[in-house]
């Protein structure tokens, strides 16, 4: 490898940044085996337990069976199959809005739809904290973008302020989340409506973290809040707490009929700051069993490391309570 690169890898690597790919060499589940040892699995965003649901199998299968593995084309040319339109009819159905567009992903969802709703005249506000697809996203609409702290209200008025002074005919949209990917926290939504329709622009809310987590049969923040009207484009993923990645209507079907649990999130960051005390403690777990990975810059702020645990309904209260015990051996240990 060339020079300027393998010094770059060195310098990473000194602040403990360095990522490395993990072979799983089961199927998914809250049991996953890596470099020949089973660990309790507390790294996924399955948050259901569908991903290797039997009946997300077989519809999947049976799908496959009916369309084949392949569109032909992109969607506007030959590419839009029923399944596709099903698909959509009954997300917009479930979520309660006009009409619903899927994307292969969600970062595809996220690159695609907000360029369509603002360009180089408009302008971007975007919480510190939202995900890489929706900066992206931003950045590649040409819209001026600013960024606000993480759901700082005051900083968010005082920018839509500002907004409005600089361009009168501006499109302004807000960009946030419900369900924060690595904090678990979630955005004022109410205060945030709020302030959208004092200043008249557009919001878009990304769920990809409230989907099957939270509200009425887990349909999200948008539906706990009743804000359906008020939010202008709701963006989602399949492939978090839906299991899958594309798109299949059986989950929606399932989530429908069942949902007991009401949790806050099912994202729980243990913020450790440095980078190298947190990798040291991601081994630990593994050394107990538990897979449990370590999130670093650029995912999140430098010197705020931290382990993301995340908890599915597919785990066992024993294993949710070995976690919680090893977690405080390990965190005396280190106190010491
Ligand atoms: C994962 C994620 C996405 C992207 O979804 P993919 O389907 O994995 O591409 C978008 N937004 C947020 C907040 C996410 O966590």
């Amino acid at each position: 490898m060339s020079d300027i690169y393998a010094r770059q890898l060195e310098a990473v690597r000194a602040h403990s940044l360095d990522r490395h790919l993990r072979e799983v060499r089961s199927s998914h589940g809250t049991v996953v085996e890596i470099d020949g040892k089973q660990l309790i699995n507390f790294a996924s965003n399955d948050y259901l337990g569908l991903a290797n649901d039997p009946r997300l199998r077989e519809a999947a299968t049976k799908a496959i069976a009916e369309f084949g593995v392949g569109a032909g084309a992109s969607r506007l040319i030959s590419g839009t199959h029923s399944s596709h339109v099903r698909l959509e009819t009954a997300l917009a159905k479930w979520k309660g809005t006009e009409v619903a567009l899927s994307f292969g992903s969600g970062y595809a969802a996220a690159v695609g739809a907000i360029p369509a709703l603002v360009g180089k005249n408009d302008i971007i506000l975007l919480d510190k904290l939202c995900h890489a697809s929706l900066i992206d996203g931003a950045r590649l609409s040409a819209a001026t973008l600013r960024i606000f702290p993480h759901n700082h209200l005051g900083k968010l008025k005082s920018l839509l302020e500002w907004g409005c002074r600089k361009n009168s005919t501006a499109r302004i949209l807000i960009i946030t989340e419900s369900v924060f990917s690595m904090d678990g926290d979630r955005a004022p939504l109410r205060e945030i409506v709020e302030l959208k329709k004092n200043f008249r622009a557009q919001l878009l809310l990304d769920e990809a973290h409230a989907i099957g987590v939270i509200g009425p049969n887990g349909r999200g923040l948008v539906a706990e809040e009743n804000f359906s009207p008020e939010v202008d484009v709701q963006m989602g993923t399949l492939s978090k707490a839906l299991g899958v990645s594309g798109g299949y209507m059986r989950n929606i079907d399932i989530l429908a009929e069942e949902l007991p649990v009401r949790p806050v999130s099912a994202i729980v960051p243990w913020i450790i700051g440095d980078e190298q005390a947190t990798l040291a403690a991601a081994r630990s777990l593994q050394d107990e069993g538990f897979f449990v990975p370590a999130i670093r810059y650029p995912t999140v702020a430098k010197g705020s490391a931290r382990l993301r645990v995340t908890v599915s309904a597919a785990h066992e209260e024993a294993e949710l309570r070995s976690l919680g015990a090893a977690i405080k051996r390990i965190a005396k240990k280190k106190l010491r």
